[in-house]
């Protein structure tokens, strides 16, 4: 086959796949034996002919979950938008590493001009940017940030005889706080993780009280991180209050907004929800969640400081593919090769796509998305609060739905766990759970920028008969 027709064949494949998409199920369930069995992995293992690599391909397309089906409120992503998905296509055709201009001349440009973007549109003066792998690791640059500028000698040294150190974030907080705490030498021990309140933010009083004994002990309070959307509740931390904090304890502050970051997208519910962001010193958030372009498209940020990320990303070795960067000291604006002031070596071009969503929504169309999106949540919320068989577990505090189907207490767990696994086995929804005190809920997402009334009706409706049918065998 020529590359030409076989360019074709996966046009049409993509085509019929995009356009049935919402239709059926959301996925044909097979267990992983079954599903071994079709995918005939260890065949061909002298070279497949293209047929065979179509077949491949097809099957990939069959058996997966069809992300962009309203059955799939389950993760903080669903299918991409459709200009990120081109320039995924584009990126991959062109396949290049972002690390340098000279390999990636306009994703560079494209980064450096997404990056100031972001930081006009948060507030940042003086800042700087880069596009991480994703907020779990922005979370760690900025620990390391906050570490390097606590203990200077700290890159050179180790964190050997230095200063005592301990950071705080809420017990609701990304799990990825807790391996950032591991990768950077802290240690779990030195991550203090303060109590939520009622609402899921971080108990501001407790917070203070732990910082004082902090430095009653002679230890270092160098890092607080807030969570502006926790992954669970969708709490948002008080940034305002966390700022009075950071005046009187002199700490870094982070705001990991990977999932609720996206309301920055709006003014009112920016004041609402971040209200102050623009003075804090570092900020994630991930445009592959809440916004809908492609997997993976992150932006970590630092504030303030415009000499920060060279020093800490740069290996200060030039000699072998960088050679226009001849001191660390550059702010990363400045600098054309991204990859020497990045964690990693080659850099996947996640800018193509992100401009391109960019430009092609604006922030206006986007700001509407994340407005309609939270008027959905009132309107499940709603359904919920005046459902005969569901209730809600924990109150809503933006985007998250925390629910469950009505049963006796003894019993509730099990079922709810019953109706979520069937709804997935049958192909109707997926839904992602967590516990509150012992109890198992239901963590709805509406992440789905066309979702509509009738798709969450459509989606309760399947869980309450799924539910009442069940509910008679427990
Ligand atoms: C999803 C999430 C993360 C992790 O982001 P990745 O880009 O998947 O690494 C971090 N923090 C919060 C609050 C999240 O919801």
């Amino acid at each position: 086959m020529e590359p030409e027709q076989t360019i074709n064949n996966i046009s049409d494949l993509i085509k019929a796949y995009l356009s049935s998409q919402k239709q059926n199920s959301f996925l044909q369930y097979k267990d992983p034996i079954e599903l071994q069995k079709i995918l005939k992995l260890d065949d061909h293992n002298d070279g497949a002919g293209w047929s065979q690599i179509f077949t491949w391909i097809e099957r990939y397309l069959m058996y997966s979950v069809k992300t962009n089906h309203n059955g799939f409120v389950n993760r903080m992503w669903v299918g991409a938008n459709l200009p990120s998905i081109l320039g995924e296509i584009v990126a991959a055709v062109s396949n290049t590493s972002s690390c340098t201009y000279e390999s990636a001349p306009v994703s560079t440009l494209m980064e450096k001009y997404m990056i100031q973007q972001m930081l006009d549109l948060v507030g940042f003066k003086n800042g700087e940017g880069q596009m991480a792998t994703g907020s779990s690791n922005a979370n760690m640059l900025a620990m390391m940030a906050a570490r390097n500028e606590s203990l200077p000698t700290v890159k050179t040294k180790g964190i050997f005889g230095q200063q005592d150190l301990m950071g705080f974030v809420s017990a609701d907080a990304h799990y990825s706080m807790e391996k950032a705490a591991n990768i950077i030498g802290l240690g779990t021990d030195h991550l203090s993780k303060i109590p939520v309140n009622g609402q899921g933010e971080m108990d501001l009083d407790l917070l203070e009280k732990n910082l004082e004994r902090t430095v009653g002990k002679g230890i270092l309070p160098f890092f607080v991180a807030g969570t502006a959307g926790t992954t669970i509740r969708g709490a948002y931390d008080s940034i305002i209050g966390l700022l009075r904090l950071k005046r009187k304890f002199n700490f870094w502050l982070h705001i990991d907004g990977a999932w609720g970051g996206a309301v920055l997208v709006s003014d009112s519910l920016r004041k609402k929800y971040v209200n102050g962001i623009e003075h804090v010193d570092s900020f994630t958030w991930d445009f592959h969640k809440m916004l809908g372009t492609s997997l993976m498209c992150n932006i970590f940020m630092i504030n303030n400081r415009p000499h920060t990320l060279g020093k800490l990303c740069s290996s200060e070795d030039e000699s072998y593919i960088f050679h226009d960067v001849p001191d660390s000291n550059k702010n990363i604006n400045e600098v054309n090769d991204l990859g020497a002031v990045s964690l990693q070596c080659g850099r996947r071009v996640d800018s193509l796509k992100w401009f391109l969503d960019w430009k092609y929504f604006g922030k206006k169309e986007f700001g509407r998305r994340v407005e309609r999106s939270l008027e959905l949540c009132r309107y499940a919320e709603l359904i919920v609060r005046k459902s005969d068989f569901l209730e809600l577990v924990l109150k809503r505090n933006s985007f998250n739905i925390c629910f469950r189907f009505k049963a006796p207490e003894n019993v509730a767990n099990k079922l709810n766990l019953a109706i979520r696994n069937t709804l997935y086995h049958d192909g109707k929804s997926l839904v992602g759970y967590a516990y509150f005190e012992g109890k198992l809920f239901l963590r709805l997402l509406l992440a789905g920028h066309d979702l509509t009334r009738e798709d969450i009706d459509q989606y309760f409706s399947d869980l309450i008969k799924t539910g009442k049918s069940l509910a008679e065998t427990y």
